[in-house]
């Protein structure tokens, strides 16, 4: 089976893929981790990739589609795989589609999460992760036991930079610009489903799973 997960920053992608690669036994695959791993590292990529960042703004198409097209040719992607956050323009999908049909392979839906800004900026704005495990917590719905420290390993919990307010700001118009266009061309295709992306994470994987077994 494979999946596009789209939606805005912050509408619950990386959540649902998660859940989604577990049940489902297939790989998440997320550019965002990627290319938050390469930064990490400091590796060309990571040098490249940190600049359009920090600023909220894409990474070049042609970089985010050699990532891709490099990774769904590992053997654990072989049974299918779960796109989270790629792609993100136009551009990205045309070549995806490209790459899939020389492969002879289709994906089978994509998956729109729908969130209201107003949610998200409230979502992303109280987002903190574990600096040592990358545990995910929200400051309001999913505090850690002791603040600021991880409840799995004790590390420190941090703020993504692109969290802070400026940048989401930002992220949420580079998002309507360039990505929300994905809706419509995959609605032409026929394999576009769309599901309510804001209430409980369990009922929403409910749903989603629902979605997916009817396909
Ligand atoms: P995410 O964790 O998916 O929100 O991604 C974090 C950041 O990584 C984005 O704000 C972009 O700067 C970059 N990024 C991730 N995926 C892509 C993509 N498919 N195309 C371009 N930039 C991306």
């Amino acid at each position: 089976m494979r999946l596009i997960l789209l939606g805005p920053p912050g509408g619950g992608k990386g959540t649902q893929a998660r859940l989604l690669s577990e049940k489902y036994k297939i790989p998440q695959i997320s550019t965002g981790d990627i290319l938050r791993e390469a930064v990490k590292k400091s590796t060309d990529l990571g040098r490249k990739a940190k600049e359009y960042m920090d600023k909220g703004g894409l990474v070049p198409d042609e970089v985010v589609i050699g990532i891709i097209e490099d990774r769904i040719h590992d053997a654990d992607c072989s049974k299918g795989f779960i796109l989270d956050g790629f792609p993100r323009t136009v551009r990205q999908a045309e070549s995806l589609g490209k790459k899939l049909e020389e492969l002879d392979l289709t994906i089978d839906a994509v998956l729109d999460l729908r969130v209201d800004f107003e949610e998200i900026i409230k979502r992303l704005s109280g987002r903190r992760a574990c600096g040592e495990c990358g545990k995910g917590y929200h400051i309001e719905s999913e505090p850690p036991p002791k603040e600021g420290i991880c409840g799995q390993c004790g590390g420190r919990l941090i703020q993504r930079d692109d969290d802070k307010s400026e940048t989401v700001k930002k992220r949420l118009e580079v998002y309507q610009e360039k990505t929300a266009p994905l809706k419509d061309y995959y609605q032409r295709t026929g394999i576009l489903k769309t599901q309510e992306g804001k209430g409980d994470i369990q009922s929403i994987f409910r749903n989603v799973c629902r979605l997916i077994e009817n396909l």
